[in-house]
């Protein structure tokens, strides 16, 4: 049984990303879509593990370690990486390099960001946020026209960065067009204000549109990608971005507690996800679309399966989202809540076919009711 969390007020399903805690009481098997992270190590990546090298990456001796770190870095065509243990440490090492205490980092209000590292950029580095809206988590260029005031003097705050996520996890797995991050890097141009990019599933924004993922990588200064959601590595993201701002950002680690020592074996368990559960995405991304697909049918109002870009399916329920989510979970369905009314169903790894037709039919069943 994992332990119970503190009931946060917001009408969020307790457990992991919002999902229903996970019991062993459940009909024959559980399909268990309340997030991408909750994939286990396969087999040949247990192997791999158990294989790598390994010394002590506080040292910056760990061969596994520097691998994963200079094949990513490469990978998203930057200077340098550094594996760490979460993906809002990523996040967060990134930000602080550009957002000094008391200057302001610009984001969508949806973003991980601002919603869900619990106030990490403020607990630990002082740096304060405002934020655009928009309905698909991307980038408002009129809205951060407005908001931007890089050298604002004495009275108003100054904006050293903007966060962007691709996909947008609380949107739907959106994926941001190539073109709108470019024009936001045009806009930013000469006025000294960084852009991060939270790409805890680029690789999906890169299978889903197939525009490689470094295409991404390279309009921002810092990115951070994970290899624990759609990659299902148990472990693990890669901060990529100017070899003296990750030498910092390596220090920084350290400093808020999170070095490591013989982590070649969880890098390990990255590299063989680069080498082998990149392309297999697109089983996860067709999971979703049928999903959709199969409760749309049945009840129109729910979803749009044209919204439905990668593995991410949000079905709006409305009053009946925690009934849903009970429901579902009586008969082995796991999802969680994302927001007012909202269910999320994400697809990943541990998830086949067979489970997503299965999963399509409660859920469909459930919404038309
Ligand atoms: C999961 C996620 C992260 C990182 O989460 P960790 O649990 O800290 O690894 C960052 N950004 C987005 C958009 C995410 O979905």
């Amino acid at each position: 049984m994992p332990r119970a969390r503190t009931p946060n007020g917001g009408g969020i399903t307790r457990g992991p990303c919002g999902g229903a805690a996970a019991q062993d009481t459940y009909p024959d098997r559980v399909i268990d879509l309340r997030s991408d992270t909750v994939t286990r190590p396969t087999k040949g990546m247990l192997d791999a593990m158990a294989a790598a090298p390994t010394g002590d990456d506080v040292y910056d001796e760990d061969p596994s370690v520097r691998a994963l770190e200079e094949r990513t870095a490469e990978l998203l065509g930057h200077e340098a990486g550094l594996f760490t243990v979460s993906g809002s440490l990523a996040n967060m090492l990134g930000v602080r390099a550009w957002v000094a205490p008391g200057r302001e980092l610009l984001c969508e209000a949806q973003a991980h960001v601002v919603r869900a590292e619990l106030g990490g950029h403020s607990a630990w580095h002082g740096v304060t946020t405002r934020t655009w809206t928009h309905d698909r988590g991307g980038v408002d260029l009129e809205a951060v026209r407005r908001l931007m005031t890089p050298d604002a003097g004495p009275y108003l705050v100054s904006t050293a960065a903007i966060a962007v996520e691709n996909t947008h996890n609380f949107a739907g797995g959106t994926v941001h067009p190539l073109g709108e991050l470019a024009a936001l890097r045009e806009l930013v141009g000469g006025t000294g204000v960084r852009l991060h990019l939270d790409g805890a599933r680029l690789w999906n924004a890169q299978v889903a549109s197939g525009t490689p993922a470094g295409e991404y990588a390279r309009l921002f200064d810092t990115v951070s990608v994970c290899l624990s959601k759609g990659l299902g590595a148990p472990v693990g993201s890669v901060l990529v971005g100017p070899a003296d701002v990750i030498a910092e950002a390596r220090v920084w680690r350290k400093r808020m507690g999170a070095g490591w020592r013989q982590a070649g074996v969880l890098a390990a368990a990255g590299s063989y996800a680069l080498d082998h559960h990149v392309e297999r995405m697109r089983d996860d991304h067709a999971n979703a679309r049928l999903i959709a697909a199969t409760v749309a049918d049945a009840a129109p109002s729910v979803v749009d399966p044209a919204r439905v870009e990668t593995n991410i399916v949000l079905l709006d329920v409305g009053e009946s989202a925690h009934r849903l989510v009970e429901e579902a979970r009586a008969e082995g369905v796991l999802t969680g809540i994302v927001g007012p009314g909202l269910v999320r169903v994400i697809t990943h790894l541990d998830v086949g076919a067979d489970d997503a037709r299965r999963a399509a039919e409660v859920l469909a069943r459930l919404a038309e009711s």
